[in-house]
This record gives structure tokens, sequence and C-alpha cells, in this order.
């Protein structure tokens, strides 16, 4: 009832004020939607909000009628079809008058609260999610919870989580960053610890992506005639770069496909892909292929 005639409220009101009509409705889980078949800004959905509220307060008598025909004939009065013989009238004075034959409070002031939880584009029109009574206290009582919680995990007090998730969006951008720059660092240094000319470099390396292990056999290929970097080999499976000085990468990633289940490709210079396999076994492997 509460949700109903809360939905009577808003309803009501935004044909009031904005001639919309309310020209579907569901009662869900989530509470109640409404589909009006007019744009509403953010600001106009608010201030009916405010405008609901405030009928909630004044307590008003919900009245039920059902009028004479040439009373009816005279009233405005929203409704979905046209309706044949008598009809039922609930008006709430001075917000909204209705064709309806359910189940309303004597009051206004049993509606309790009226939240308007979400508005959308819907075929043209808006879509309204609304609670109301204590479906809305339901609601503020669980986001409520969530935002304690989350002010405890940020240290935040809860009007300042929203500054307090940018700091960490910043923070975690700048960590990722700088990351990245050290990771290249890193990858640079021990490429220079191969020394130079080497026949074969065959190496694994934890936490490289694609980009990565492609950056860092490009460094390695300059101190090898062939490198072939690993990384992340969980269960044997290895993410890897295989470079060749001579160009003969494709022909060795055809043999990794046969001996080593590989899957991938690439250029004669460089392929890549995934390989499966001991570093032990692997590394026998690159370095009797000369
Ligand atoms: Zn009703």
């Amino acid at each position: 009832m509460q949700n109903h005639a809360g939905e009577h409220i808003v309803s009501g009101l935004i044909h009031q004020k904005y001639g919309f009509d309310n020209v579907g409705f569901h009662m869900g889980s989530d509470g109640i939607t409404l589909d009006i078949n007019g744009e509403l800004t953010k600001e106009q959905v608010e201030a009916i909000e405010e405008e609901a509220n405030r009928a909630v307060q004044d307590n008003i008598p919900i009245q039920v009628t059902i009028p004479a025909k040439d009373v009816l004939k005279q009233m405005d009065y929203r409704s979905k079809k046209a309706l044949e013989g008598d009809v039922r009238i609930v008006e709430i004075p001075g917000i909204d008058v209705c064709a309806c034959c359910g189940t309303h409070p004597l009051k206004t002031g049993e509606i309790h609260l009226i939240k308007i939880l979400s508005l959308q584009n819907y075929k043209g029109g808006g879509r309204i999610l609304m609670v109301a009574g204590m479906r809305a206290l339901a609601d503020y009582a669980g986001k409520h919870e969530s935002i304690i919680e989350i002010s405890h995990l940020l240290s935040a007090k809860t009007g300042e989580v929203c500054e307090a998730v940018s700091r960490l969006q910043k923070e975690n951008a700048d960590l990722k960053f700088r990351l990245v720059r050290m990771k290249k660092e890193l990858l640079a240094v021990k490429a220079e610890n191969f020394g130079a000319d080497k026949d074969v470099i065959c190496v694994q390396e934890p936490d490289l992506n694609g980009n990565e292990l492609r950056e860092y056999a490009n460094l390695l290929i300059q101190k090898a005639k062939r490198v072939l970097v690993l990384s992340d080999g969980g269960d044997d499976r290895w993410r890897y770069v295989l470079a060749d000085g001579n160009g003969k990468a494709k022909e060795l990633g055809a043999e990794i496909q046969t001996l080593f289940d590989g899957k991938g490709g690439g250029s004669p210079a460089m392929i890549q892909g995934t390989m499966t396999g001991t570093f032990k076994d692997i590394q026998q492997w690159i370095e009797t292929h000369l």
C-alpha cells in the first residue's frame, strides 16, 4: 500500500507539473518502476521527490469515491484506458486524481517516505525506480551499512568517501605508472648483465605481460643470436616470446607447437604465444638448436 500510494503521488505530481502520463508500471524486488511518456531532468525528478515527501508530511486524507456518471464526465482524472460502468476514483487532493481499484492507506502520512532511486531514458521517455515506506527504510539501512563499511575501509568520514576513492584511484594510477617505468629499468639492467655475443639466451621472468615480454626479448636479441623469454609458468604453461637473429623464429614456432603444445605466431624475426613444459626441458631444446 505504501509503495502503491507513493506511486500515485509521484505519477500525479509528474502529470500535474509536466503533463506526462504513467504508461508502464511494474512492482519488482528492487522497487517500483514507472515509465513516463516524456523526458525529465535529474533536477526535475529531485524536485518531484521533495514535493512528494511534502505531500506525505501533510498527511492528506486519501479519498475513494465512485462518482455519478455526469460528475465523472466533468472530472479530469488519470486512467490508463477508457473505462465503462462505475469508475472508482482515488483522489489525493491537490496531488492526484486517478481511476484505481487497488487498496490505499487512509492518509498520505502512512506512506512515511518516498525515495526515487534512479531515472533513466526509456523509449523516448523516462523510467523511474522508486521505493516507499518500509522498503525505503530497508533501502536506506542497506546503503547506510555499505557506506559505514566503505568509510572504515578507507579510513574516511562517510561524507568524504568520494574524495577518498578519487585519491585512491589517482594513487593507483601513479603506482602503475611508476611500476611500468621501474620494470623497464630493471629489464634493461638485467639484459645488460647478460654480456654480449651469446649464442642463446633462455630466461624466465615472473609477471611479464605480452608487451613486456616483447620489449625484454628486443633488448636481449642485441646480446645473442637467439632469445627465448618465458613468464608465469604455472603448471608448466608459459607465455613466451622467441626472437631469432637469423629469421628462423617461425620454424622454431612449428617445433614448439609439436614438442610443447605451443600456440601463437608472429614474424620470422619474432614469435609469441604459449607453450607447456618444464623450464629445464625448454632450455635444453632451445640450446641444442643451433
Ligand atoms: Zn491505486
